[in-house]
């Protein structure tokens, strides 16, 4: 849709395309209502990118030769962790829990225990690629006690369930807008405790200079009273993400987990009535993240062509087969943003119902509708 030059040759104006410029006061009122999401007085960097690159940030900036990481592995982003890590020169000692449980705080604890080197924990709040969720409160105490340094992968977890960074004491908390917050995957965030400054300060391989530098912006933006932004600031992302921050605070941040909550234990009881031996990947209900709900499917069923045929019924429902390993045998409901409905979970349900039955499984679709109703 190319606008048409006019007679004199200047281009129409276009809604997307010819905006004022985005203010540096404008910039840091968006920054301070992330701030409140993330219940945190700390420094809350917003990064023109989706959120890993001030995940890659944060492990560059913390992370050096001679320092000793944590990196629980819950899903594939605690993988992608410690290639990072162990990139930085980090020694990496990896804790993983399967995918269908979440790692405890004793555990935590046991590792910290005998490796009392462990300077670092990376960790990942809530998985949506295997819906799991970790129990942080219990963790950051933990943590704390040893005296590590606490990064939180927060992008699932953000407007889905409760995140407190600074009640918690995690030291760098990276979220995303793309999930729960039913915003633009093209801004992210990370807040930054002042043991997190210094601890990437005093790294001489932390960047600088640098897309990935959390420093740049603390020394030219957050130190220079936010005056100047470090480079024109990614317009159309900066608005998206305002836009959907006023959306969740005219909701209410508490409207907005309860809704998510719902969803997931709707979706888990609305599986289990299903019955035709689709079941939650999951296995505790108290183990199972707000964001999505994964889903395992029967023996000999693909779950992506059990995807494909309920998409193929209706392309808007929020699913998706699992990723490497899990292609064949995960399905995941994203029943997040604006899919976190009652609405969007019977119709996932109902259309996954009506494929497994399409493919010779006893499923009881009334069962489940049932189900839903009186869970959510
Ligand atoms: C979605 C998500 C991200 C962002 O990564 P994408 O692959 O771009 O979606 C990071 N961490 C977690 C835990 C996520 O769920």
């Amino acid at each position: 849709m190319t606008p048409e030059p006019t007679e004199e040759g200047t281009p129409v104006t276009h809604p997307l395309l010819d905006l004022a410029p985005l203010t540096a006061d404008h910039f840091a009122a968006i920054e301070r209502r992330v701030a409140a999401l993330l219940a945190t007085g700390q420094d809350v960097v917003i990064m023109q990118g989706e959120a890993l690159l001030p995940l890659e940030g944060c492990i560059r900036g913390a992370a050096h030769p001679g320092s000793t990481a944590l990196n629980v592995v819950t899903g594939p982003y605690g993988q992608t962790f410690g290639n990072w890590l162990r990139d930085c020169g980090a020694h990496v000692v990896d804790l993983e829990v399967p995918f269908h449980t979440a790692v405890t705080a004793e555990q935590i604890d046991r590792a910290l225990t005998d490796h009392p080197e462990i300077d670092f924990v990376s960790l990942v709040h809530a998985e949506a690629a295997t819906g799991n969720t970790n129990p942080v409160a219990e963790i950051g105490e933990v943590v704390r006690r040893h005296g590590a340094l606490f990064m939180l992968d927060a992008v699932a977890s953000v407007a889905a369930e409760p995140l407190r960074v600074d009640d918690w004491g995690v030291d760098l908390c990276v979220i995303g807008a793309q999930k729960a917050m039913g915003g633009p995957a093209g801004a992210s965030a990370v807040s930054v405790s002042a043991r997190a400054w210094e601890r990437i300060a005093a790294n001489p391989n932390a960047p600088r200079r640098s897309y990935l530098s959390l420093l740049d912006w603390k020394e030219r933006w957050i130190d220079g009273g936010r005056k100047a932004l470090l480079h024109a600031p990614a317009q159309l992302e900066m608005l998206a993400l305002e836009a959907c921050v006023e959306r969740i605070e005219s909701e209410g941040l508490t409207a907005v987990m309860a809704r998510h909550a719902s969803a997931a234990a709707a979706t888990r009881a609305g599986a289990l009535a299903l019955g035709g031996g689709l079941a939650p990947y999951v296995h505790e209900a108290a183990d199972a993240a707000p964001v999505a709900t994964t889903l395992r499917t029967p023996d000999g069923v693909d779950a992506g062509a059990l995807v494909a045929a309920a998409l193929a019924a209706d392309p808007s429902l929020p699913l998706i087969a699992g990723g490497g390993a899990l292609a064949s045998t995960m399905i995941r409901v994203n029943h997040y943003g604006v899919d976190a409905t009652r609405g969007a979970v019977q119709s996932s349900l109902a259309a996954l119902g009506a494929a497994l039955g399409e493919r010779g499984v006893a499923v009881d679709l009334e069962a489940a509708r049932r189900a839903v109703s009186e869970t959510w």
